[in-house]
């Protein structure tokens, strides 16, 4: 069976390596190469966040964390387990996905203006390093990446995998979409091990192996790719009063990203005139925490076609 995978962003490139890793042809289609796309601008701590329905999302990010694991102990894939904590301003449950982490405590001493907070091991995943491993493990399985802007959804393959990101809404026709805009700044590595959220603002600091990402905004239907210098200020200042030790850490560069939102992630089989089409995106802001289990689903969904 030959499939046409569209989009080279993490869901596209995940897919692609399960599909291809079962024997299938598959055939990668994008408008934007890996390091192009907004997946290279996540962050990308494992943390399922602005994706919908939870039930779903649950089992996906759980089945996403086993698998970044293993895929932690590959050397030169990007993907790192660190410990962190995420610091909240108030008193609350245990969050909804406590379950799918081993080591979710409560933080005893949390500093002003925080009352609460948690720890847990997070895969870190350094999103330009780990989408070339995805691309170098689909060509091994004899897949292929072939830039291609494409008008609409291919009708001349087996099967066709949607996984175009914010570009469904054209391809597949849905105005359910919407950006959510975030801004990150990186900076040199100045010696952060620990990842550090407050999920109020949000403000982020994600450290890898030679830099860290500061983060970030959340902008509904913001469309502009183009940095903001007063915001990336802010996001500098804000994780720096979560973080002390970045004060005067060296500025490596700007990104924006347009995390494309939908009221719930759209995976299902479609059949469009007699074509099968599985659709895959809509991840928001969680689309790396959940990308190996929604490729198993895809998988699933296509042995059955
Ligand atoms: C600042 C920021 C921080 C984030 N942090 C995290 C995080 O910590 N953890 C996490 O899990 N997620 C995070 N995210 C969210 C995550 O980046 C997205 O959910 C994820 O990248 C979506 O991946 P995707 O493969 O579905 O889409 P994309 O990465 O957008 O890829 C879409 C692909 O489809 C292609 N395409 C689109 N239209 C067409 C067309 N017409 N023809 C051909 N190709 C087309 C594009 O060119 C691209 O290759 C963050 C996002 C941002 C912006």
């Amino acid at each position: 069976m030959r499939v046409l995978v569209l989009g080279a962003g993490v869901n596209g490139l995940t897919a692609g390596v399960r599909l291809a890793e079962a024997g299938l042809q598959v055939d990668l289609l994008a408008r934007e190469l890996p390091l192009e796309t907004t997946s290279s601008v996540a962050a990308a701590l494992w943390y399922p966040y602005l994706a919908e329905p939870r039930e779903r999302v649950f089992a996906w990010a759980q089945r996403s964390y086993d698998e970044f694991v293993q895929v932690a102990a590959t050397p030169d894939s990007g993907v790192a387990l660190r410990s962190g904590t995420e610091l909240l301003r108030e008193l609350l449950e245990d969050p909804w996905w406590a379950a799918a982490v081993p080591d979710l405590t409560r933080v005893k001493h949390v500093p002003t203006p925080y009352r609460d907070g948690w720890s847990f091991t997070a895969p870190v995943v350094e999103m330009p390093v780990y989408l070339r491993w995805l691309q170098r493990r689909l060509e091994e399985a004899g897949g292929t990446l072939t830039r291609m802007a494409l008008p609409g959804l291919p009708d001349h393959a087996d099967l066709v995998v949607n996984c175009a990101g914010l570009g469904a809404r054209l391809l597949a026709g849905d105005d359910t979409l919407h950006p959510v805009r975030g801004q990150v700044v990186r900076v040199e590595q100045v010696g952060v091990e620990r990842w550090l959220l407050d999920g109020s603002e949000p403000t982020y600091v994600v450290p890898r192996s030679d830099d860290i990402i500061l983060g970030g905004t959340e902008t509904e239907g913001g469309w502009d790719r183009r940095p903001d210098p007063q915001v990336a200020r802010d996001i500098v200042a804000r994780a720096t009063a979560l973080v002390p030790e970045l004060a005067g850490a060296r500025v490596l560069g700007h990104r924006v990203g347009l995390r494309p939102a939908r009221p719930s992630v759209r995976l299902e089989l479609e059949d469009r005139a007699g074509h099968p089409v599985i659709h895959c995106y809509g991840h928001g802001g969680a689309g790396v925490t959940t990308s190996w289990g929604c490729a198993d689903e895809v998988l699933a969904l296509a042995l059955a076609v």
